[in-house]
Formats: structure tokens, sequence, C-alpha cells
């Protein structure tokens, strides 16, 4: 990646004056070995989404949903925020990013000290059941997992599911609303490591280009987005092109005023 098309976005983060937001998806995540949808070899392999992450499954055979989720759940626990997730937090913090609407459900934006997270699709540290809007740790339930599997919601005896969007579930309404606030609001937005095929978090992107915002897609390969819609394209890694952004947006700021 030529360091001349990093230090213009930079310059153009740096202009924006704190009206840069930030889209992630899975491909923020696969450098702290947690695998996207396409990743060769990964547990998405073995459980196919189409048929184990949607509401229908859950509804139908909540145990065969939970055999998958078991296995999410220990390949997201050990996982840590990675350079990306570092470079996102460091950008708040310098006053430079509002926000990230994020599609992943890992936690990692807040553990690498995001503050302002809007979580998309929910997180996965919560179980919610469905009938009476019990709430659970996931942890305390994965601790009675020897003798209750899938867990149980202690009032209604039906299985607990993960505070998580499945395919086929709306978006829960506050994180929605959040979301399409924040990205109205950029004249930045960064698109980083997410295909953009899946609705509705796949129209932000669309919506923030029309309202006049300049989309930066960081990701491995191309999306629907790269040719019509991105002002600039950085290909490559996220966890080394973030990095290497936020070095050249501090290195722009030295000898500038204080927004
Ligand atoms: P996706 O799997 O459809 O696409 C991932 C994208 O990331 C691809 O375009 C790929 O080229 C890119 N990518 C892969 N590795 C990358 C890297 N190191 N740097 C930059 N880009 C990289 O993911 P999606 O668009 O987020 O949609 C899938 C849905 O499933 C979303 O809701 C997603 O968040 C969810 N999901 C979440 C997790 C998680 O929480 N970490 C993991 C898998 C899927
Ligand atoms: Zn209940």
């Amino acid at each position: 990646m030529d360091e001349a098309v990093i230090r213009e976005v930079a310059q153009l983060i740096v202009e924006a004056k704190g009206r840069t937001a930030a889209l992630t998806g899975a491909g923020i995540s696969v450098e702290s070995g947690i695998p996207d949808f396409r990743s060769p070899g990964g547990l998405w392999e073995r459980f196919n989404p189409m048929e184990y992450a949607t509401i229908d499954a859950f509804e139908t055979d909540p145990g065969k949903v939970w055999q998958m989720l078991r296995e999410l759940s220990r390949v997201v626990t050990e996982a840590r925020p990675n350079p990306a997730h570092a470079a996102l937090s460091r950008l708040e913090e310098l006053g430079l990013l509002s926000g990230i609407v994020t599609q992943n459900i890992d936690n990692l934006h807040q553990a690498a000290g995001s503050k302002n997270v809007i979580e998309f699709h929910g997180n996965g540290s919560r179980l919610r059941c469905l009938l009476c809007g019990h709430l659970e740790d996931a942890r305390a339930a994965e601790a009675r997992f020897a003798t209750e599997f899938p867990p149980l919601c202690p009032y209604c005896k039906v299985a607990l599911k993960p505070d998580v969007v499945l395919f086929g579930e709306a978006i829960p309404e506050d994180a929605g609303r959040e979301a399409m606030r924040l990205v109205q609001g950029a004249a930045v937005l960064l698109v980083v490591g997410t295909s953009a095929l899946v609705a509705p978090a796949s129209y932000m992107p669309i919506v923030a280009r029309k309202m006049g915002a300049a989309l930066v897609e960081i990701n491995l390969e191309d999306t629907i987005l790269s040719r019509d819609y991105a002002r600039y394209v950085l290909r490559g890694k996220a966890g080394e092109i973030l990095p290497r952004l936020v070095a050249a947006v501090e290195a722009d700021r030295v000898g500038q005023p204080l927004a």
C-alpha cells in the first residue's frame, strides 16, 4: 500500500475534525483468530451460517444451534484485540473518531478501549430468554453446561439465546437508530473488514455516501463498495493498514493547531 495514499487519507481524517466514523465487520477480528464467513478451514466451514445462524433454526432446534454457539464462544473467549482494534481506539482518544458501528459480537473494540461502540448485531456475552426477557451472563450459563446444555431460562425452562442478531431477526431498535445517526453525521466513513453483503448493515455505507461522506474501504478484497462508492480503497490487512493510517494522522497533526 502506497504511503502517499495513506497520508492523503490521514489528512482527510484530520480535516474532518472528529466527524469520522467507522463501520466494522468480521474481517477486523480475523487477525485476532476469529474466522469471518469466508476463511477456509474456519468454524463456518463446518457450520454453514445460513443453516445454523438463523432464528428459524434456533426456534426449531435450539440444541443444534447451540452446538455452533458453543464453539463460537470458545473462539471468541480466547480472542484478544489486534492492532486494528487498538488503532481505532487511539483515533477516538485523539478526538478524531466519533464512534464505531460494529457488526461483530466479539466485544473486541471495547476490550481495546473504544468507548462509543454501537453493537449493531448485539453482544454474545449476554443470553436472553425469548419468552420472558430474562437476561443472563453467558459465563454463568457456560459453567452449568456439564449438567444443562443448552442453557435454560430459570423461569420458562426454554433454551436461552445469545443476545445477538441471528439471520431473520430485527436489529435492536436503539442500535439501529444510533448507528444511523452516527453514520449520517460522518464526513468520513472507514469501512473495515466487511463484505457489505449482510443487510441492513450494508445500507450504511451507501447512506453515508449519499449524504456526502467520503468512504474509505479497508479490506483484503474487492467488495460491492470498492468500485462505485469508495473514494479510497486501502487493500490489505486491517491490522497493518489501520496502525499505519493512525501513525500518519499523528504525524499530520504535529504542528497543527488543536481543533
Ligand atoms: P464477512 O465474513 O461477510 O466478510 C468479511 C470481510 O472481511 C471480507 O470482505 C474479507 O475480505 C475481509 N477481511 C478478512 N480478513 C481481513 C483482514 N485481515 N483485514 C481486512 N479485511 C479482511 O463479514 P461481515 O461483512 O461482517 O458479515 C458477516 C456477519 O457475521 C456480520 O454480522 C458479522 O459481524 C458476523 N460475524 C461476526 C464475527 C465476529 O464477531 N468476529 C465473526 C464472523 C461473522
Ligand atoms: Zn424466560
